[in-house]
């Protein structure tokens, strides 16, 4: 009986610390969301979007663009989201002789200054078609490269914007940088019930710096991410 009792006890103890162990909460798992190719005429419904959802993103611009739309752009001028350089034409950086690519860089640097009073502190470079010398000429004005690591492909003609909200709640993964566009309403469309997805799945969102120092990851001029696990340091 004393054996019974004592055995008893011990499962009750391991029982305990076993639903104390699994009750501590787990760190939330964090993604970045990010916006290229903006700003554009759909700029404010997305930040509407974003404020609703409370969600902090990232939003790397294109020169041409600001000189098109300065009244979207000046509209991330007091928000809480992180602003990139995303070149001034749209060309691949990688083709591009190092005096024209500086020049895209600081043209396009100088407008996101001009219409939103913000300097931008990353960079990148559109198709994610980087080089040496990309990576040299944004280690010179301290910008980290930021790719991706979840690719909707919501700029595709024939996606839906519900293939968009599948493609990126089924990929997420803590750390995850998220590429999508400030350019197409279908974006738009997935976005709410992507966010609200993702939350549900226990998502927190970060801009791109804040992942990464989140995940003890030190951003380093000139070098090149793509995510930001946890265990990566
Ligand atoms: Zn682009």
């Amino acid at each position: 009986m004393r054996k019974n009792l004592t055995g008893a006890l011990l499962g009750a103890c391991f029982s305990l610390s076993l639903c104390l162990i699994l009750a501590v909460p787990a760190k939330a798992a964090a993604i970045a969301l990010t916006f290229d190719d903006g700003p554009s005429p759909l700029t404010g419904e997305l930040l509407e979007i974003l404020r609703e959802e409370d969600v902090p993103a990232t939003f790397f611009l294109c020169g041409y663009r600001l000189e098109q739309f300065p009244e979207a752009a000046a509209l991330l001028a007091d928000t809480n989201h992180e602003l990139g350089v995303h070149g001034y034409s749209h060309t691949a950086m990688s083709k591009l002789s190092g005096e024209v690519l500086r020049e895209e860089l600081d043209k396009t640097r100088a407008l996101i200054l001009e219409t939103t009073g913000r300097e931008p502190a990353l960079l990148r470079p559109p198709g994610g078609l980087c080089s040496p010398d990309v990576r040299t000429a944004a280690e010179e004005r301290g910008w980290p490269v930021i790719l991706w690591s979840v690719d909707p492909e919501d700029w595709r003609p024939g996606v839906s914007g519900a293939a968009v909200c599948r493609r990126v709640t089924e990929n997420a993964a803590d750390g995850a940088v998220i590429l999508l566009h400030d350019l197409d309403r279908r974006t738009l469309d997935a976005l709410s019930g992507m966010i609200r997805t993702l939350k549900e799945q226990g998502f927190e969102f970060l801009a791109v710096s804040a992942l990464a120092e989140r995940q003890g990851t030190a951003l380093e001029p000139g070098f090149c991410y793509r995510s930001f696990s946890s265990d990566s340091g």
